[in-house]
């Protein structure tokens, strides 16, 4: 039997239909262009423009960017070498686009930089529904802003594309990290409260006891949940500053009518977080309730090698979840487009005739199927009706000869003849935005 292959696990296509891998449903191409431009359209209202980096980095930025004793790091990512450089996939984009702002020096751009980004990331996790090893990230980063409000624009810009998409019943999730000078004391704080139960953690707290004392704060397991609530609270620990940023936040929160929840034991996985540290999550989605993470990261540029820190904070959102959560409420996206016209042709002058006008209608913007199997008229009529094509223009050699054409409109049977200099602007009258089956 010949091989064939099948996608990577954890990966998958999206083909021109809804289809279905391990149990999820994979939206079509139509429906991925739809969200994908509602997006860019949702984030350009705030002024954030789009970057594209690429997908291969050096593995030494997206270590020292996303923390050496992270998940990401340790465990997850596809990196691979050839020769003396270190590759990795993106694992995530924030990093990625840190980079290019410091090595572009985009703050010559003048003001805070306002960015966003969309694009596949890859980490090597166990596949699961909403979880895959190739996925999709969008999100925004605002640079060179130290004030409150580019907090809040963030959230609210990532909160504005949940809304525009019907995507209702989000919950936001709020925190403070404090400053980087607070941080060590409420870590050893923290490793003072979990030292004495270091027996009854779990193999993965027990090791982040030892590496990073917040992540324990992340804990899934009952038991340690029971731990954690009685923890103490970060909020305790920061500074005035820290703590007017934080009310600041809230107050702009407020008054943008944003609700959220206060979660002293909001930690973020990633190490360069500062502050504001905040979650969007879907409670309909189950496991994979995360829609959306994100904060500020004024250590980011440091950690890379900036001579001083820059402000900065981000969220990133994942787009299939976003998808997950899309179905959950039921929205209906766009299918695959339909052609404006289906062009019929009988005989070998009419073929000719059709090849060519297809062509012409095209330029004017129409959408204009035709066969390409030489199939007999009744053949060509199935394949209209097949792909939803509202009308088809029907030629013959004979009505060719004569400077005519039949349209018949699909929807009634309605047939009729019209000359052919009557073509195009019979035809313009067809155009469709999108129609889609
Ligand atoms: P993170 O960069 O880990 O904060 O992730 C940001 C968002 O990306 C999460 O809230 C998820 O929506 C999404 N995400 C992260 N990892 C995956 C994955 N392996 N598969 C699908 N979505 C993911």
């Amino acid at each position: 039997m010949a091989q064939t292959f099948q996608n990577i696990r954890g990966t998958f296509d999206i083909l021109p239909e809804a289809s279905t891998t391990d149990g999820t449903t994979i939206a079509g191409s139509a429906a991925w262009q739809f969200v994908e431009s509602t997006i860019r359209r949702v984030l350009s209202r705030f002024n954030l423009v789009e970057i594209r980096t690429p997908i291969l980095e050096d593995t030494e930025l997206i270590a020292r960017g996303v923390g050496q004793h992270t998940d990401i790091v340790t465990k997850e990512m596809f990196a691979f070498e050839r020769g003396e450089d270190h590759y990795v996939l993106r694992p995530e984009i924030t990093a990625p686009v840190m980079r290019a702002y410091l090595q572009h020096h985009l703050q010559q751009r003048g003001g805070a930089q306002k960015l966003f980004y969309i694009g596949p990331c890859f980490r090597a996790e166990r596949p699961q529904k909403g979880r895959y090893r190739q996925f999709h990230q969008f999100g925004c980063e605002v640079i060179g802003a130290e004030d409150p409000r580019a907090d809040v624009e963030v959230i609210a810009s990532m909160l504005a594309v949940y809304e525009e998409l019907g995507i209702g019943r989000n919950e936001l999730r709020i925190n403070t990290l404090g400053s980087p000078e607070t941080r060590p004391v409420y870590v050893d704080a923290l490793k003072a409260h979990f030292e004495p139960h270091r027996a009854r953690l779990s193999d993965v707290s027990r090791n982040r006891l030892d590496t990073n004392p917040l992540r324990i704060l992340d804990t899934k397991e009952g038991n340690e949940r029971e731990l954690v609530a009685k923890a103490p609270r970060l909020i305790d620990f920061v500074d005035e500053e820290s703590r007017a940023h934080y009310d600041q936040v809230k107050t702009l929160l407020d008054d943008l009518d944003i609700v959220y929840t206060e979660d002293p034991f909001l930690v973020r996985g990633l190490d360069y977080y500062t502050h504001t540290a905040f979650e969007l999550e879907n409670p309909a989605l189950g496991a994979q309730r995360a829609l959306a993470g994100g904060g500020r990261y004024d250590l980011l540029a440091r950690d890379l090698g900036a001579s001083r820190p820059v402000g900065a904070v981000g969220f990133a959102a994942g787009i299939e979840r976003l998808f997950l959560a899309l179905q959950a409420q039921n929205v209906v996206l766009p299918g695959t487009p339909v052609p404006d016209v289906f062009l019929v042709a009988l005989g070998d002058v009419a073929a000719r005739w059709v090849f060519r006008e297809a062509q012409r209608l095209r330029r004017e913007g129409l959408r204009v199927a035709l066969d390409l199997k030489g199939r007999s008229m009744k053949a060509q009529m199935r394949e209209a009706d097949r792909q939803k094509a509202p009308s088809t223009l029907i030629v013959g050699d004979d009505e060719l000869a004569a400077g005519v054409v039949q349209m018949k409109n699909m929807g009634s049977g309605d047939q009729i003849e019209i000359p052919i200099s009557e073509v195009n602007a019979y035809v313009r009258g067809l155009r469709t935005e999108t129609t889609t089956r």
